[in-house]
C-alpha cells in the first residue's frame, strides 16, 4: 500500500513537472553536543534540519531508491535528498534515530567495522545496528579500520591488494552481523580517493561515495559520488537550502585529473556537456576563496590555484545560476596533494 501511494505521488509530481533527474546527498557524523564541533550537529540543530526539510518540501528518500532512479533515468521528486552518516557513532542511535523515526525519514550509515568490533564507547554496537537495520536503515561499508587508503603507495599493487582485502573484510563483517542484504557501496574514509582506488572499487562492483560537494545524476561518476557536508560550519539552513536546491553542473567526468596529485597548483579543466540552461558566468572558489576562471573554448573553462596549496585535501568549487530555475548549477573538484619528499 505504501509503495502504491509512493508511485501515485511520483506520477502526480511528474505530471506537474515538480520532478527532476538528480538528487543531493547529505553527510553527517555525530549528532551530539559532546563531540568535535567540525563534524557535529546538536540534537536540537538536527531536529531543526528535519523540520526544515519538511516545511520546505525537500523530500527525504532512501539512498537505494534514489540511486536506482538515476541509473534507470527515472524522475525523482523535486529537491529530493538522501541522508547519510559516516563512521557509525553511538549518538546516531541515541539522538538521530529517534528523530528520523519521528519524521519517518530513511537514512544510511557507512560503518567502519573494527571500531565496532573493538566495542569503543563512542561507537554503535552491533545490536544497535541490527535494531536500526530492522527498522529499515541501510548499513554500508566505510572500510575495516578507517585508514588513509590513498596515503602512501596507492599506486603500488601490493597496497591496492591490501585495500581490497580491507574493504572485503569490512563487507563480510557487515554481512555476518547484519545479514546478506548489505549494498555494494563504499564511502572513502576522509573522502579521499584516487584513480587507482576508483578503478579498484569499480572492478569490485562497488559504488563509491566521497565527501566533496555536488549532486548525483545519471552522468555522475559512480566511483566517487559527491555528498554535501551538513554539520559543523555547514549546518546553517540558509546555505543548506542553496545546496539542496542545486543542480549538478553538466561536466564531462570521463577525463578528469586524479584527486591525488603532486602538483601544488593543480589544473581543473572542465568541459561542459550542456550549457543550454546555464549562464556563461561560472564562479569558482579555491578552498572558499573566489578565483578567476579562464574560458578555453565555448564550453570549457580552466581553473588553477594562484597560490601553491599545502599537503592534504583541497577543493575547487564552481557554481553558475540556472536560467530557468531559481537554483545554481554546482560542481566540486577535490584534490589530495601529496608531494614527493
Ligand atoms: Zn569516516
Amino acid at each position: 500500500m505504501k509503495i502504491f501511494i509512493r508511485l501515485f505521488l511520483f506520477a502526480c509530481l511528474s505530471a506537474h513537472s515538480l520532478a527532476q533527474t538528480h538528487f543531493n546527498v547529505l553527510v553527517y557524523h555525530h549528532v551530539s553536543e559532546n563531540s568535535p564541533a567540525s563534524t557535529s550537529v546538536s540534537p536540537a540543530k538536527f531536529r531543526e534540519h528535519l523540520q526544515f526539510f519538511k516545511d520546505n518540501q525537500f523530500p527525504v528518500i532512501a539512498l537505494d531508491e534514489a540511486l536506482s532512479a538515476v541509473v534507470q533515468n527515472k524522475t525523482l521528486p523535486k529537491n529530493a535528498i538522501a541522508i547519510t552518516f559516516d563512521d557509525a557513532y553511538r549518538s546516531i542511535y541515541h539522538n538521530a534515530f529517534p528523530l528520523l523515526t519521528e519524521f519517518d525519514y530513511p537514512f544510511t550509515i557507512f560503518a567502519a567495522t573494527d571500531p565496532i568490533d573493538q566495542k569503543f564507547a563512542d561507537m554503535l554496537t552491533w545490536d544497535q545496528l541490527r535494531e536500526m537495520k530492522q527498522a529499515g536503515v541501510i548499513i554500508a561499508n566505510h572500510s575495516r579500520d578507517h585508514g588513509y587508503l590513498v596515503r602512501h603507495r596507492s599506486l603500488d599493487e601490493l597496497w591496492l591488494a591490501q585495500t581490497r582485502l580491507n574493504i572485503e573484510y569490512a563487507q563480510q563483517r557487515l554481512i555476518d552481523e547484519l545479514g546478506n542484504d548489505i549494498p555494494n557501496w563504499f564511502a572513502y574514509p576522509y573522502g579521499e580517493f584516487s584513480h587507482s582506488l576508483q578503478a579498484l572499487i569499480s572492478e569490485m562492483g562497488y559504488v563509491g561515495f566521497a565527501q566533496h560537494s555536488g549532486g548525483v545524476n545519471s552522468a555522475s561518476n559512480f566511483t566517487a559520488l559527491p555528498r554535501f557536508a551538513a554539520a559543523g560550519i555547514y549546518a546553517n539552513t540558509k546555505t543548506l537550502k542553496t545546496k539542496i536546491e542545486s543542480v549538478p553542473m553538466p561536466i564531462d567526468e570521463s577525463n578528469l585529473s586524479d584527486m591525488l596529485t603532486d602538483n601544488k597548483q593543480p589544473r581543473f579543466h572542465a568541459i561542459l556537456t550542456d550549457m543550454s540552461d546555464m549562464n556563461s558566468t561560472v564562479n569558482c572558489f579555491v578552498d572558499g576563496q573566489w578565483q578567476d576562471t579562464v574560458w578555453t573554448g565555448q564550453q570549457s573553462f580552466e581553473l588553477v590555484s594562484t597560490e601553491p596549496l599545502s599537503q592534504g585535501r583541497h577543493r575547487y568549487n564552481c557554481t553558475s545560476p540556472s536560467k530557468t530555475l531559481d537554483a545554481f548549477y554546482w560542481y566540486s573538484k577535490p584534490w589530495l596533494i601529496q608531494t614527493k619528499e
